[in-house]
């Protein structure tokens, strides 16, 4: 546009469009003031409903846990434990552990897992650094038991540390009530996972691999009696978080007995 142009064509430009133009601002303004309330009112209702938080957090808000949980299923890789025929310990132990995961994660339990596959070798030691590591609320190693005859059959749990003792209990009864074995109770072992954990931490037996009920039972229909000892597993571990101080049916010392599967 030239600066030279007709000057009074340029005035009244301006004169004419001078009192409508004050009528266009004050209608912006209402227009304005009108979005910025309705914007307020969308932002109070958004706040109000809680969705406000998901628009604005760039992450998830954090979960409420009922607790948390590292879960460890014994042996893997190369250690087998204990063996029936084709039934190998290491397998059925992450099958439980799977189990007992898929049940607490459904109840809002954090669980962590110090292995998710039988080739996965680990030391106790890797064992207990890393549930060390999670600062879960409970660490639970999950056996199954062997004996050198083929009919005995019964559940136990391990610990070594005092603030352990409740959740060997809790385990023991949960897991023996669910199987329907014998409740041999708890002992006090000298394990080195048990010992180094820094939350209560304690061993379950579920049951005895060597028993031939146990592997007709597995080998018919496996993923029932294993989930059946998950159910168990699961039930001692809420238990324990409802009440810390549970009694076992019995306290055997095993150190003088010999070292469990
Ligand atoms: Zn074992």
């Amino acid at each position: 546009m030239s600066h030279y142009g007709p000057a009074p064509k340029r005035a009244t430009y301006y004169r004419s469009s001078g009192a409508s133009l004050s009528r266009k601002h004050a209608l912006y303004l209402r227009r304005r003031l009108i979005f910025i309330l309705t914007l307020a009112l969308i932002g109070l209702l958004l706040l109000k409903s809680g969705s406000i938080l998901h628009l604005f957090s760039s992450s998830q808000p954090a979960k409420k846990y009922l607790g948390s949980v590292c879960l460890d299923p014994g042996h893997g890789g190369d250690d087998t434990g204990a063996i029936n025929q084709d039934l190998l310990e290491r397998d059925l132990n992450l099958r439980v552990a799977l189990r007992v995961q898929s049940i607490l994660q459904s109840e809002d339990y954090r669980v962590y897992m110090t292995r998710t596959s039988n080739d996965q070798y680990l030391t106790n030691d890797n064992r207990v650094t890393f549930c060390n590591d999670t600062k879960a609320n409970l660490l639970v190693a999950i056996h199954q038991n062997y004996f050198t005859d083929n009919v005995t059959d019964y559940t136990m749990a391990l610990y070594y540390n005092q603030n352990s003792r409740g959740l060997a209990a809790s385990l023991a009864n949960a897991t023996a009530a669910r199987l329907g074995t014998e409740n041999d109770g708890i002992s006090r072992f000298n394990d080195g996972e048990l010992m180094r954990a820094q939350m209560p931490a304690a061993l379950i037996e579920g049951l005895f691999i060597s028993s031939d009920q146990e592997y007709a039972q597995i080998s018919e229909t496996g993923s029932v009696r294993l989930a059946v000892e998950a159910e168990g597993i699961a039930d001692g571990i809420r238990n324990f978080f409802k009440n810390p101080n549970q009694q076992p049916t019995q306290e055997t010392d095993l150190n003088q007995a010999g070292s469990p599967g």
